[in-house]
């Protein structure tokens, strides 16, 4: 029987490293919720509403049927790339800039209950595996195995700077710490769907944990 897997937590805890290795095991479908939310704060930003000291919320809440979001599978890499409006945008949306915005972009009330009914959507076969901040609290209350990810700050803004130095950005130990630090103040005080663990999920502390560990922990309980 399938089932839904719902994982939250704080940014660059290895969510979607465990979310992608759970998706293939089980064949189950992987869905990457903080990429819908970074793409339409691209959107925002390739139109101007944002950037330069502009926050045009009116704006961007008027173009939201006009931002078409599709998750498409690449087999080489084995997961799905996020494409806005029949673009692979997977590069652009990881980058500083974007990270930098994307928090705020989140805050705004239509943009949430557009992006939660379109995962609702995806969900709604079973045999999911998503990830994000609000799928075990809104988008999927009733998932049947709920995780919350946390990690040291230090330790998060590591492996988020080895990523983009990976990627070939150009960026600062420094810059990526204060961007986890907003990050997580602004996505756990908000007033639409805060950042906090379900009450039935299983938390851990993914600081020292290793990734086979922490795999064989969740896999466990997913065949429950
Ligand atoms: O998971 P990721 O770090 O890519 O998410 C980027 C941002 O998108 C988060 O910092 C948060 O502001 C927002 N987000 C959200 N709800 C989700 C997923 C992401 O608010 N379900």
């Amino acid at each position: 029987n399938k089932i839904t897997i719902a994982i939250d937590g704080f940014s660059s805890t290895g969510k979607s490293t465990l979310a992608k290795q759970l998706a293939k095991q089980l064949k189950y479908v992987y869905v990457d919720t903080g990429a819908m939310y970074r793409a339409v704060t691209l959107y925002a930003m390739e139109m101007g509403y944002i950037g330069n000291g502009n926050f045009d919320i009116e704006g961007l809440i008027n173009d939201l049927d006009k931002i078409q979001l599709k998750f498409v599978f690449n087999p080489d890499l084995g997961f799905a790339e996020m494409y806005l409006n029949d673009k692979n945008v997977e590069r652009e949306i990881r980058t500083l800039d974007v990270s930098n915005y994307v928090s705020q972009v989140a805050e705004i009330k239509e943009v949430r209950s557009r992006l939660v009914s379109l995962q609702q959507d995806m969900g709604k076969n079973k045999g999911v595996v998503m990830d994000g901040r609000d799928i075990g609290t809104v988008v999927f209350p009733e998932a049947e195995l709920k995780v919350f990810m946390t990690a040291s700050p230090e330790k998060r803004a590591v492996r988020r700077y080895k990523e983009l130095l990976d990627r070939g950005e150009n960026v600062k130990y420094e810059d990526i710490l204060e961007n986890v630090q907003k990050r997580d103040y602004i996505d756990s005080h908000r007033e639409n769907s805060p950042l906090k663990k379900a009450e039935d999920a299983i938390e851990f502390d993914n600081s020292d944990l290793g990734l086979v560990q922490q795999f064989e922990r969740i896999y466990e309980h997913a065949l429950r």
